[in-house]
């Protein structure tokens, strides 16, 4: 019976450990395989959360291993920031790191097995002329050089690897069906010619095996039992299949797809991604508004979130959207419940209450977590002048406004006391550049002596003689358009050129002075923010907001 409370690839597996069969005695096994080419994205997340966290279910391992079959632009900076990521995320892959091209020897050698077998042979077609005979879905493939006696390809196999041969001039293919419905089985190449340093082999090599070919006989030499990707590889499983059984490796994986995920309003492509960051559409790999890894977590994003995000999406077959909001209310969730509160007014103007004593401050109690019991309370200095919000009050109210203005209603400062807003001073511009308001002495803590109803608003304040000075970035989507991945779609045309809003001289309680990254906190009816990680000093704090307070995810 199927259970409902686990998803396919579960489902698959349980039948794998029933059968016993080619899986008997194995631990489950699977593994992550990034290509080090970029940063990783919230999509490979998905998949690393799928390998790992399978394994981590089943009580198995998952092996870590940098794609590096492909000699292209791979670079050290990449690996480690890949090994940071997945350990950010809480996963670790133990002694078990890998690299696709250490067993280049060993795929070699099963090359020539297949030609010995008369499984596959030196095919010297053009790439023109390789398109040209591939036949359509009504005419099989041509492949003139199919019959190769097995000792000529050996041969000429051998002459390949040893740098007889330009690029293109000869490549290997396996021997297999020239009429398959699935293209992939008309006799696929197994190995190409290429001039081109590996950023491991250096010059070792100048043949290189295609991916198909490589990665089960890596699957395999590492013991995996269910080899995990997504859905693009789903046509290329009967490939992986016969090369398992074709080659005398030593165990025989699985191959199970699951569908990529996508997000609205991003992209989620290495290759656009790097793009952005070579042209300085953004300050990095990390800039807050990229959804990498390491442009999450600086933004605030936090382990918990994320995995919980990958969690709820769940595992599925069917390719499709999921709304950015849903992933901030994912963070939301985790930062409501864990993170303190603490004031920063973003705009402020001064506030003075004209009754309350001159050069004296007291220290009021405020709570620190009303979600968190445990979280305790913390002192906060009040005294004659304060900063609130410049967006608190208003000379002239509109409907329903129910904060600060001329002989408006009682409003609430957070903590502390009963005000009433008496006026306002200007410059000669005719700007605001001070509130005047009176308190009521009998209401420290923010509640009135008699009991009598607030009508005014709740607002959020700091001490101006005891608060400090911080930067606060703001972002919205990187993307004004809502699907930039299409494909009929510029997507550099579609950046969002307000995505990035910088705030200086902010004014924050005293406390957040010697906040250091990763800190988090909500400020009050702001939303959740967190010290940037690489541009914030005690000299000049920066801080980030991560996500508002108002939730955008409709369920
Ligand atoms: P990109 O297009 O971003 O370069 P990729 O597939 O080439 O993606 P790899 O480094 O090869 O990147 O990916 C490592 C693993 O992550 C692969 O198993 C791949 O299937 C998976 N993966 C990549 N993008 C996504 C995604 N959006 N959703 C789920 N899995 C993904
Ligand atoms: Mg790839």
């Amino acid at each position: 019976m199927e259970d409902t409370s686990k998803n396919f690839i579960e489902n698959f597996i349980d039948e794998d450990i029933a059968e016993g069969g080619r899986f008997a005695g194995m631990k489950v096994h699977t593994r992550f395989p990034p290509e080090p080419n970029g940063y990783l994205h919230i999509g490979h997340c998905k998949a690393l959360i799928i390998d790992f966290g399978t394994a981590e279910k089943y009580g198995g391992l998952c092996n870590l291993r940098m794609d590096d079959t492909n000699p292209a632009k791979e670079d050290t900076e990449y690996v480690d920031a890949i090994q940071e990521d997945i350990h950010w995320l809480g996963f670790d892959w133990g002694d078990r790191f890998f690299y696709g091209s250490d067993y280049f020897e060993q795929t070699y050698e099963f090359a020539i097995e297949l030609i010995k077998k008369g499984l596959a042979y030196v095919c010297e077609l053009s790439p023109e002329q390789f398109k040209e005979y591939r036949g359509d879905t009504t005419k099989p493939a041509i492949s003139p050089y199919r019959d190769r006696p097995i000792e000529e390809s050996l041969d000429l196999f051998e002459r390949m690897k040893n740098g007889e041969f330009p690029e293109g001039k000869y490549t290997l293919r396996a021997k297999i069906d020239l009429a398959s419905g699935n293209f992939n089985m008309r006799d696929p190449v197994l190995y190409r010619i290429r001039y081109i340093e590996h950023h491991r082999q250096g010059t070792k090599w100048c043949i290189f095996p295609m991916y198909d070919f490589a990665h089960p006989i890596q699957d395999a030499l590492e013991g995996i039992t269910h080899s995990l990707c997504s859905l693009e590889y789903e046509d290329h499983r009967p490939l992986y299949d016969w090369v398992i059984n074709n080659v005398s490796v030593p165990s025989k994986p699985r191959q199970i797809e699951f569908a990529r995920l996508g997000i609205n309003y991003t992209v989620l492509s290495k290759r656009k991604l790097r793009r952005l960051v070579e042209e300085g559409y953004v300050s990095g790999w990390d800039d807050p508004r990229m959804p990498t890894l390491c442009g999450l977590r600086r933004r605030g994003y936090t382990p918990a979130s994320i995995r919980n995000f990958c969690e709820r999406i769940g595992v599925n077959k069917v390719p499709s959207t999921v709304e950015f909001p849903f992933l901030e209310h994912c963070l939301r969730e985790d930062l409501n419940d864990h993170a303190p509160r603490a004031m920063a007014v973003l705009r402020p103007v001064k506030l003075t209450i004209v009754n309350y004593p001159e050069g004296v401050s007291e220290e009021l109690e405020i709570e620190n977590n009303p979600n968190d019991p445990d979280a305790g309370t913390r002192k906060v200095s009040f005294s004659r002048e304060l900063y609130i919000e410049a967006e608190d009050f208003l000379e002239t109210p509109i409907p329903k406004y129910k904060r600060l203005y001329p002989d408006g209603p009682e409003c609430r400062l957070k903590g502390a006391y009963l005000i009433k807003c008496l006026g306002c001073v200007k410059d000669e511009n005719g700007n605001v550049t001070e509130i005047l308001a009176s308190y009521d002495p009998e209401s420290r803590g923010g509640d009135p002596a008699d009991g009598r109803k607030i009508k005014g608003a709740t607002i959020h304040w700091v001490d101006a003689a005891n608060c400090c000075d911080a930067e606060i970035r703001l972002y919205g989507n990187l993307f004004s358009d809502s699907d930039p991945d299409a494909a009929d779609k510029d997507y550099l045309s579609c950046l969002n050129p307000d995505s990035l809003e910088i705030l200086q001289n902010c004014k924050l309680e005293k406390m957040l002075e010697s906040a250091v990254a990763p800190a988090q906190y909500q400020f009050l009816r702001s939303g959740y923010f967190c010290v940037d990680s690489k541009d914030s000093t005690p000299e000049h704090l920066v801080f980030n907001r991560a996500v508002s307070l108002k939730d955008g995810f409709k369920k």
